[in-house]
Order: C-alpha cells, then structure tokens, then sequence
C-alpha cells in the first residue's frame, strides 16, 4: 500500500530504528536527522515516516505531511541559528538522488553559492 513501509529502504530503518541515526527533532509524521556525510556546518534531512519515493510524489499524496516536513525544515534551521540556509530535494538519480525515500536537506551554517553546481 502506498506509504507503507519498504524493507529495502535505508531512511524506513532510521524511522523504525533498526538503523541509527542523529535525531535532532521528530513529530508525528516527520524524523530530522543528521547527515552521515554532511556538506555543510549544518546538514540534516527531514523525512516522513511514510515511504514516497520523492518529494512531489509525498506531495502528491499527503499533502499535509508534505507541508510537515517544509515546517520541519524551518524548525531545524531555527535551532541551528541558520538565518540564512537551503532546503533541497533532490529528485531522480542524475539530479543526485541516492536515497528514495522523500527527504529534504536543509544546509547552513556557510556560504551557499547560487546557481548549485
Ligand atoms: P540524496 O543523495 O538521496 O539526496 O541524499 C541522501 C543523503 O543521505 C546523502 O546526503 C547521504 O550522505 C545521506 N545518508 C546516506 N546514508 C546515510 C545513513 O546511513 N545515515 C545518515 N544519517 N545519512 C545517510
Ligand atoms: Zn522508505
């Protein structure tokens, strides 16, 4: 069923705990966590619980829990102190999508060039 957890997804195992992870927040629906490979002083990705293989296909579905995890975002980089910062979803393999379970980046802490590479 849509949403439903998938056993060969990595951030499914962080939300169940079967992997660990540096939780920074967690609500209902979303899990904040910190990167394993951060690129930024501040680099933490929020997920929702429920598996979407990407942001707009969560959007398209759970639009509530799509505007949870942009709340959520906003929520970490106020912890962070980042006034200024950058929430990115990468979406399809050559935009850099290694993991396919929707999740929002969210980097500060440093300069951010515009346009990204
Ligand atoms: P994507 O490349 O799909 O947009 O982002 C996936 C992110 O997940 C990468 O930035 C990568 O460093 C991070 N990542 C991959 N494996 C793990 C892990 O086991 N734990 C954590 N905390 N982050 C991970
Ligand atoms: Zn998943």
């Amino acid at each position: 069923m849509a949403g439903e957890p998938q056993a060969d997804c990595l951030f499914c195992k962080i939300v169940a705990g079967e992997v660990p992870a540096t939780v920074v927040r967690e609500t209902e629906t979303t899990v904040a966590f910190r990167d394993i490979n951060p690129q930024a002083p501040t680099h933490v990705l929020v997920i929702p619980k429920v598996h979407y293989p990407d942001a707009a296909s969560l959007a398209a579905a759970e639009p509530g829990i799509a505007g949870d995890v942009l709340r959520e975002a906003g929520e970490v980089a106020a912890e962070e102190k980042s006034e200024s910062y950058r929430i990115v979803f990468n979406t399809g393999a050559g935009a850099g999508q290694t993991v396919f379970h929707a999740h929002a980046h969210v980097l500060g802490g440093r300069g951010l060039q515009w346009p990204p590479g």
